[in-house]
């Protein structure tokens, strides 16, 4: 495994000044492009492409940039100079909560799919990975979604490690029915899911009620699927990692000190991933993707300044 492609949609990313209303910095950021980068910063040895569309505007041009200077391979970023990138305001209230508005319904990262004929346009070979999220399946075309899973199925018959993170937010669904059934198809075809304990409780709650530890409702959920590295984010509680035979639990050093829990598990994705591409074993690529997402919170915003993890032991 040395090679890793990444399928979603990077916004620009306006930040709002609590005070005057006024637009106080501009960055770019989303799930996927957010693990590409901590996942390239750690592991740079690691062929790292984001496949996703953007449009042939100046934004857009800056964002391509951004991708550059982050290290990550812009061969599958394609443009759509018909659409401009989706965009999202970050609103932070007198108690430091932060909201979220967003501009994404025609972003040009919904066409993804048009660029895509085949499995060969991602040039992975068997042992390499491709990642997505629920967010990568909320935003593509209705229209897309069977080639979308024709090229997945394709890629998974090829060797191609298949990773997937829930990431579920209602509001780019139409319905939970939707989501639940698209999501189906993505646990049917992951080697790896990543899937943190808030989007499943969100997203199956009759199976969270009760007793039951909604940890172990996820463990008893995936007990249906084929897959081989199933990792559970449990926010500052632990970590169970598993495969169809073992089970382990690792510890969290929890956090007092938490600036901004945005890109928590999507920087412990990308480090999480690109650790096993390196060739470390479950255990010890999840405890460098937990030590790496409790950095990240302790920074305001989704890209942590670059020296973030110079103490931290890759
Ligand atoms: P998601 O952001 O996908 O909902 P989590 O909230 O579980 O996922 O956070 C992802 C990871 O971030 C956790 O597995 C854990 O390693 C780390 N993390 C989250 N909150 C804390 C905290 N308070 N202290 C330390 N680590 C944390």
């Amino acid at each position: 495994m040395n090679k890793i492609v990444l399928m979603g949609e990077c916004m620009i990313e306006l930040l709002q000044d609590k005070q005057s209303g006024q637009i106080a910095g501009q960055s770019f950021a989303g799930d996927v492009y957010n693990s590409a980068v901590y996942l390239k910063r750690l592991f740079p040895a690691v062929d790292t492409k984001l496949l996703t569309a953007i449009g042939g505007d100046s934004m857009s041009d800056a964002m391509l940039s951004r991708f550059a200077s982050e290290d990550l391979n812009n061969q599958l970023v394609f443009r759509d100079p018909e659409r401009l990138p989706g965009i999202y305001l970050v609103q932070t209230d007198d108690e430091g909560e932060r909201s979220f508005l967003y501009w994404r319904e025609s972003a040009a990262a919904r066409q993804v799919m048009q660029f895509v004929d085949a499995p060969e346009t991602l040039q992975l070979d068997a042992g390499d990975v491709f990642f997505f999220t629920g967010i990568s399946l909320a935003i593509i075309e209705k229209s897309h979604r069977e080639k979308f899973w024709t090229v997945v199925s394709q890629l998974k018959q090829q060797g191609v490690k298949i990773a997937f993170d829930l990431n579920y937010r209602a509001r780019l669904w139409s319905t939970l029915e939707d989501a639940q059934q698209q999501f189906a198809n993505a646990y049917q075809l992951a080697d790896i899911l990543i899937p943190g304990v808030d989007d499943f409780e969100q997203m199956y709650p009759s199976l969270c009620n009760g007793n039951i530890d909604s940890a172990e409702a996820i463990v008893a959920f995936f007990q249906d699927y084929e897959f081989l590295e199933l990792i559970i984010k449990n926010g500052e509680k632990n970590i169970i990692v598993m495969t169809q035979d073992e089970r382990a639990e690792i510890d969290v050093q929890r956090v007092t000190n938490v600036v901004d829990t945005t890109s928590a598990g999507d920087s412990f994705n990308g480090a999480y991933l690109g650790a096993r591409i390196a060739g470390k074993s479950m255990q010890d690529a999840t405890r460098l993707a937990a030590k790496v997402a409790g950095e990240v919170i302790q920074h305001p915003g989704a890209i942590v300044p670059k020296d973030a993890f110079s103490k931290l032991d890759v």
